[in-house]
Parts: C-alpha cells; structure tokens; sequence
C-alpha cells in the first residue's frame, strides 16, 4: 500500500534525486519508498539560491520547500572546490561556463584553465552539505567532502557533472568511471546525507502520517 508523501527531497536533479534516495530509503527501514518524493512531483518552484556557502544554500531550498508542502524537506548543495584556484567553483559550479546546468561545457571550461596546471597542484574536492528543515522551523545541516586530485581530460560514464574528471584520493579511476554503488559510499553527498539521516529518522518518528 503506497502511503501519502511524508518526506520531500529538493532537488530537480534526476541523478541527484536517484542517489539521494539510494542513500535514504535503506537507512530508513519501514519508510515506503514512494513516500520520499521530489520537489518536482509536489510542483514547488525553485527558490533563488543567494546564499554564499554550500550550507546556506541548502538550507534555503529545504526552508522554502518545507513552507511551500507542509512536510519535512531534505536539500543538497554541493560543488567542487579547486586548490589552485581558491577553492572555485565553489557554490557556482553548476554555471561555471554562464549556462546552468550545462555540465559538459562546465567540465570542459574548467579544463581549460587549468591545463597549464601540473599534476602535484591538481588538488579539488566535492563538498556537500546536506540539509533537514521541518514545517516547524526545525533545521540540521551536515556536511560531506571527497577530495582527490583532477585528471586532465574526461574519462568514465557515470554520474554527473565534474565527475569524469575527479579522481577521489588513494586511487587510479575517476568518479565517472566508478560503479554508481561504489561512488556512494565515498561521496561527499553519501557522507553528508548518512550523517543527517539520525535526525530524519528521528522528525519522521514524530511525525506518523503514513
Ligand atoms: P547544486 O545542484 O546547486 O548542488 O550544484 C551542484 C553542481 O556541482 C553540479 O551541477 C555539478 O556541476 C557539481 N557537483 C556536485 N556534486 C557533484 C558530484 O557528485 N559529481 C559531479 N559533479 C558534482
């Protein structure tokens, strides 16, 4: 028996969503699946994202999707963050190149800066800041990172994003060229969303709607 939505996840991502929910549905035993929906299956409109760390900005998407639904809401904000170049990226990974959303030309942008960039200072890693906000003003935030170092062109394909050219620390493969499964044990948005996945389990427990 499928019960009403009881938790409602904020991002529009489909890949994102997909591993989101990977990570939730069996941390969270006796939750039915369908019960965990998207911003996109509830019609919320996407708040203006103006904060100006990966936190802040989680927050005011689950704050803004929480008040539009009336249920508890987990959102995401991640990027990547490159030694060389101060950490950039950063919160505007997903338009890097001026198109949002376009991750080749994000990917390829990137590249190019730093192709005079040797090896030893190809240092960059994924961070990710997961976020939990109740219709009552309840807010926790975790945050998750995968560092490695950034290979020089694309390989792999999986994932998403900059995921082609992020080799996680300690091994050969990019992210791109890692099993889906594999990528979410390591990842930055795993790491966050398992840390968070306590105060879920404990706002859902006080809130029996199913
Ligand atoms: P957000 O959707 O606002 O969190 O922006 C995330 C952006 O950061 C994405 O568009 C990607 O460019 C990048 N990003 C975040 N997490 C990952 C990942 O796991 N793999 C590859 N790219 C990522």
């Amino acid at each position: 028996m499928t019960g009403p939505a009881r938790l409602v996840l904020a991002t529009h991502n489909a890949h994102k969503l997909g591993e989101l929910r990977a990570i939730l549905v069996p941390a969270l035993p006796g939750l039915d699946p369908d019960s965990v929906v998207g911003a996109r299956d509830v019609g919320a409109p996407e708040p203006v994202e103006d904060g100006v760390t990966f936190a802040e900005n989680a927050l005011i998407k689950a704050r803004a999707l929480a008040a539009h639904t009336g249920l508890p809401a987990v959102a995401d904000d991640s990027g990547l963050s490159v030694d060389v170049l101060g950490g950039a990226p950063g919160i505007f990974s997903a338009r890097w190149s001026g198109r949002h959303g376009d991750d080749r030309a994000n990917l390829d942008l990137l590249l190019a800066q730093l192709s005079d960039i040797a090896p030893e200072h190809r240092g960059a890693r994924f961070t990710c800041a997961a976020a939990l906000v109740t219709p009552d003003g309840e807010e926790h935030v975790e945050l998750g990172h995968l560092a490695g170092t950034l290979a020089t062109a694309p390989r792999g394909e999986h994932g998403f994003g900059y995921d082609p050219i992020l080799v996680p620390a300690g091994g050969d493969l990019t992210c791109a060229e890692l099993a889906p499964e594999e990528k979410n044990r390591i990842s930055h948005r795993g790491q966050a969303f398992r840390a968070l996945v306590p105060a879920v389990v404990a706002v859902l427990g006080r809130e029996p709607r199913g």
